[in-house]
């Protein structure tokens, strides 16, 4: 090694899921929506004219925080906005995991936390879930430096109870404790209304996936004022303009038009719950997920064998090569065509492996 590359930040990354760049694949690994975003944000794409590139954004993103915050009933001094909610979660834990006791996290989780985690050199410790891959409460009652739970958890899609969670920030309340609500759309209960009663509460979402924008990068957190002051503070101490122009109209015409969003949510639940079914008449175990993915295990044959084989068909999904899921796989809801076409081929090729 090189003199000057011991002072060299060095981070093992996060592998994010793979966006390949062949024609004609489902591609149901990095849970994105299977239909395109409402039309109202092509609308107001196409009143972007140069004079908008020309300047810097707003710093405060003001359109897009006050649509979040008409939308949930909120003042918009308690929203913050970021590039995706992997940014809103990364300035998160920057700002609010200050502190020499461990911040507390599930083994099986997002597997971003960890990267953050040390890359901000926060110390944390991994709680386990139970062997049903449930979040056990009591296990968080203990000191620690904060909390930080996805709920519906990811990549398992369990949800948890509202009550249960509002038990841990209870008892919790010395700390903040960040609830990470990427797939809240698909099925969960928003802890969004308790962030009035709890000062330490970061909620985060993202339009990524209900909203179909996982291309615009466009998240956001909701807590008590005092919280949203601290992260704008840390934000501005690293880059005034996250939030461009385009982004910013696109996010507030995809907050608005409810109507679009209700339907096309709707149909993904409703795929979802088929999914499950047929997944389980081939012979899978399937989580209760509230998300828009699923995670199976089949009974005999290995998720990595189904994951290769499902790919040289040009069906792409998630397999994590980790303890305790690396038989399981992660499979998007995708359109009830694409799904079909999924069960056609998971159908015949288990045939064959039986044979
Ligand atoms: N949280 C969870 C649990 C996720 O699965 C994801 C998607 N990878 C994110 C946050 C980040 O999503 P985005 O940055 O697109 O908002």
């Amino acid at each position: 090694m090189a003199s000057w590359e011991e002072n060299v930040r060095k981070a093992v990354p996060y592998t994010p899921g793979e966006q390949p760049k062949i024609a004609n694949i489902i591609k149901l690994n990095t849970n994105e929506n299977p239909y395109p975003p409402s039309p109202a944000v092509l609308k107001a794409l196409r009143g972007t004219d140069v004079e908008y590139l020309r300047r810097y954004p707003d710093p405060k993103s003001f359109d897009l925080t006050e649509a979040f915050a008409r939308l949930n009933g909120i003042s918009p001094d308690r929203v913050f906005a970021g590039v995706g909610s992997d940014d809103v979660l990364a300035m998160s834990f920057l700002t609010f995991f200050n502190s020499d006791r461990p911040v507390l996290f599930p083994d099986i989780t997002y597997s971003f936390y960890d990267v953050w985690a040390d890359l901000f050199r926060i110390p944390y410790r991994t709680v386990p879930l139970d062997e049903n891959f449930r979040i056990v409460k009591e296990d968080y009652y203990g000191e620690n430096g904060g909390i930080v739970i996805a709920n519906p958890n990811a990549p398992t899609g369990i949800a948890m109870k509202q009550s249960d969670l509002r038990d841990i920030i209870d008892r919790n309340r010395d700390v903040v404790v960040i609830v990470d609500e990427a797939y809240i759309d698909f099925g969960g209960e928003s802890l969004l209304g308790l962030t009035a009663e709890y000062e330490n509460l970061l909620v985060v979402q993202t339009l990524s996936k209900s909203r179909a924008l996982a291309g615009m990068r466009i998240g956001f957190a909701a807590g008590s004022e005092k919280l949203i002051r601290y992260l704008n503070d840390v934000k501005y101490s690293f880059n005034s303009y996250t939030m461009n122009d385009s982004a910013i109209r696109a996010g507030a015409a995809a907050l608005d038009d409810r109507e679009y969003f209700e339907y096309t949510r709707g149909r993904i639940i409703a795929t979802r719950e088929r999914s499950k079914k047929e997944m389980e008449k081939l012979g899978f175990i399937v989580t209760d997920s509230r998300s828009n993915f699923l995670f199976v295990r089949h009974k005999e044959a290995a998720a990595r064998d189904i994951f290769h084989a499902l790919r040289q068909a040009g069906i792409i999904v998630r397999y994590f090569d980790k303890p305790r899921i690396d038989n399981y796989l992660r499979i998007t809801v995708g359109t009830d065509e694409q799904m079909d076409t999924l069960f056609a081929f998971l159908a015949s090729w288990l045939k064959k492996e039986k044979a």
